[in-house]
This record gives structure tokens, C-alpha cells and sequence, in this order.
């Protein structure tokens, strides 16, 4: 059996495990610090914590499991890294520079079970959820590239946002966001983190319970349950009224907002119409929410769908705006490097199916 990253821990389960192993409390903080403060890849660079607790955890635990595979820069500073799990696996992650910082874009499963028509995640069927330290060895593998090139950069922002449905792994998407929040070690502000769902209902209202305060993002992408059911066909088993009350409950509960992500695809939900139902359907919940445009990444295998003209994408935008919707149309990053979800990878295993 291989060994689990000792990133998939929260610091309280580190605790809790120390203990039960007859270690004392007081090393998880240590161990804690120089896991993600000083960032050592291997236990026996832990000088000040006793020898026998670090024998204790490198017989149980790795620090690192993934593999480098592909790493890819893009013209604007973005990196996609392309990384092997232990089994084999493939999965990404992005990188991202902006004015605000630096942002990191995670994958939660191996291939996603929702298969929604436009994306290329969905082509490939969910084969494993990640583990809670494969999703926070991303983040700590970008880190730690940031800290080789010695310019004091951090990962400032975290988007949930690679392949698969987060709420759909939900328990380790829970400890990867405390892990990388703990005060002690990262400490990444919950409203720099925002995690994207498809729209889970019940995992909504489960989400909104655990008050952890990131910020939450929905993939809509229609206005209406007849083309949402179309281009996203988890709309059947959850159709448009059945999310929206969950999101009144999320909005009513938390004091935080929401993003509304849409993507424009040509003829399909890119319409003057779709904007005024998607401002309707909005209408009273639109204080608390931004729609943010996505400009549609064409992925081969979907060629049925095609990225809107700019001149609809700015007549979508105007009549959301028109109707006191507050919108934003998304910046896009490294489209020269197969930056969207699900891409690289897909490219990657055509060419080793070769
Ligand atoms: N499964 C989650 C999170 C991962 S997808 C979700 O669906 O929300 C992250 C975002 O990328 C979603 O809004 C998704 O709809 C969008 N997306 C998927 N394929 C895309 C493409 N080809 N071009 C642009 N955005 C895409
Ligand atoms: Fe899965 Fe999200 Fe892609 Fe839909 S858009 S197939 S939920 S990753």
C-alpha cells in the first residue's frame, strides 16, 4: 500500500494523531511549521522536532506523492502543470498571475461524473475522488516552484475550479480548505478561496451549515430549465427552482456573494433574450451576486459549440447591466497553453493512447 501525503491532515487530525502514537501535542505545531512555513519536501529536514516522532511519521505518511508530468508557461505568466498520482493518474492544475496576485487553480476528482455537454473534463468519466492531500499538494507544489524562483511570491487565491465536481468529493474538499486556510501555515483568507459547483442542491445547504467562509460559485450557463437541461443534464435530477433554493438559503444564512458563472456559447445561451430570463430569474436575489461571462474555451470534441462573437458578449453584458445585474466578463488565461479546464489533460492522454 502506498503511504498518504501527510498534507491531507488538518492540523487537528496531525494533533490527534501525534497523540495517539504517544508523541506530544506540542510537535504538531512544529512539524506544522515546517511543512508550510518552511516548506521542506522530507522529514528527516525537520531538525528540531525528536527523532523518533520523524521516524514515527516517514513510517507512515510521504510528504510528496505527485509527479511532475508536463509543465507548460504561457506568454502571460500562466503555468499549467500536468502532475501523475500514484497510480497513474493524470491531473492539472493552473497557475495564474494577476494584479491582485497569484491564483491556483485545483482539480478535485480524476475526470468528472456530471459530463456537462461543452467541457472537456466531463469527456472522461470520474475514475477516483483526489485524496485531501492530493488536492493540497497542488497548491503546495506551486508554492514551492514560487519559492525556486526566489522572488517571495505566494499563492494569494485559491479557485476550485480544475477537473471534477467539488461537492461531489465533499468530505476532502472540506479538509483541503482547512488546510490550506490554518492560521499557522498558509493561512490562505477564506474570501481569496472560491470553490465552483455544477449546482448539488443538497450539498449546497450541507456547505452552507459548515460556515466555512469561502466564497461559492455556480456554473448557471442557462437561463431556463429547457436549455440548462440540454447543455448540463445533471438540470434533470436538479432542476433551476430546486438550486435557486438552496442559493436563497446560502445567501440567507451566510452574509457573503455569490458568482453566477455563464458561458457564452454562439446561438445556444448567447442571446439578448437568455440575458433578460437570466436577469428575471435573478431578479431578487441580484444584490448579493455577480454574473461572471465566460468566454467559451472551444474544446475538439464538443465542435458542436462554438465561443460567441465579441459583439454578443458585450450586448449580454449591457442588458444584464440594463437590468441592475451586476457583471463581469472573465480576463482568460493562457488559451495558448490549453489553460481551460480539463485540456491538457485530455491532449495528454490522446497522445499516450497513441
Ligand atoms: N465542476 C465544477 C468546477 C469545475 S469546472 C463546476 O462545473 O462548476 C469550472 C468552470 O469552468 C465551470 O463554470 C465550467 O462550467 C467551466 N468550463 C468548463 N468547460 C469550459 C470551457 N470549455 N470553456 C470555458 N469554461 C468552461
Ligand atoms: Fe464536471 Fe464542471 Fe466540467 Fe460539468 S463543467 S463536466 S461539473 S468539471
Amino acid at each position: 500500500m502506498n503511504k498518504k501525503s501527510i498534507y491531507g491532515l488538518t492540523f487537528n487530525q496531525l494533533m490527534e494523531w501525534l497523540i495517539e502514537h504517544g508523541q506530544k501535542k506540542s510537535r504538531a505545531s512544529r512539524v506544522w511549521e515546517w511543512l508550510y512555513r518552511k516548506r521542506v519536501t522530507d522529514f528527516s529536514s525537520m531538525i528540531d522536532v525528536n527523532q523518533e516522532c520523524l521516524k514515527l511519521l516517514a513510517d507512515n505518511f510521504v510528504i510528496q506523492t505527485l509527479n511532475q508530468h508536463v509543465k507548460q508557461e504561457s506568454e502571460d505568466g500562466t503555468i499549467k502543470f500536468l502532475f501523475k498520482l500514484q497510480d497513474g493518474n493524470l491531473i492539472e492544475t493552473v497557475m495564474m498571475r494577476h494584479k491582485y496576485g497569484i491564483s491556483v487553480c485545483v482539480t478535485t476528482q480524476v475526470g468528472c461524473n456530471i459530463g456537462c455537454s461543452f467541457c472537456a473534463s466531463g469527456l472522461l468519466a470520474k475514475t477516483r475522488d483526489l485524496s485531501s492531500g492530493e488536492i493540497v499538494e497542488q497548491i503546495m507544489n506551486v508554492q514551492l516552484h514560487l519559492d525556486k524562483m526566489g522572488q517571495g511570491d505566494m499563492v494569494s487565491h485559491v479557485v476550485v475550479m480544475g477537473i471534477g465536481e467539488p461537492f461531489d468529493n465533499f468530505d476532502n474538499l472540506l479538509d483541503f480548505l482547512t488546510v490550506i486556510m490554518e492560521h499557522k501555515g498558509l493561512a490562505i483568507a477564506g474570501r481569496r478561496i472560491t470553490v465552483s459547483t455544477s449546482g448539488l442542491a443538497h450539498k449546497i445547504y450541507e456547505f452552507t451549515d459548515t460556515q466555512i467562509p469561502v466564497n461559492l460559485a455556480i456554473s448557471l450557463h442557462a437561463p431556463n430549465d429547457e436549455l440548462r437541461t440540454r447543455i448540463m443534464k445533471i438540470n434533470r435530477v436538479i432542476p433551476i427552482e430546486k438550486l435557486m433554493e438552496s442559493l436563497r438559503y446560502y445567501l440567507a444564512k451566510t452574509n457573503r456573494r455569490l458568482t453566477i458563472e455563464y458561458i457564452l456559447l454562439k446561438d445556444v445561451n448567447d442571446h439578448k433574450e437568455h440575458a433578460e430570463q437570466l436577469a428575471e430569474l435573478l431578479n431578487d436575489i441580484k444584490d448579493r451576486l455577480y454574473v461572471n461571462v465566460i468566454p467559451y474555451n472551444p474544446v475538439d470534441e464538443h465542435s458542436q459549440y462554438q465561443r460567441s462573437e465579441m459583439e454578443s458578449v458585450l450586448s449580454f453584458y449591457d442588458t444584464l447591466k440594463k437590468k441592475g445585474v451586476n457583471c463581469k466578463i472573465r480576463q482568460e488565461h493562457g488559451t495558448d497553453i490549453d489553460a481551460a479546464c480539463g485540456q491538457l489533460r485530455s491532449k495528454q492522454m490522446k497522445k499516450s493512447e497513441v
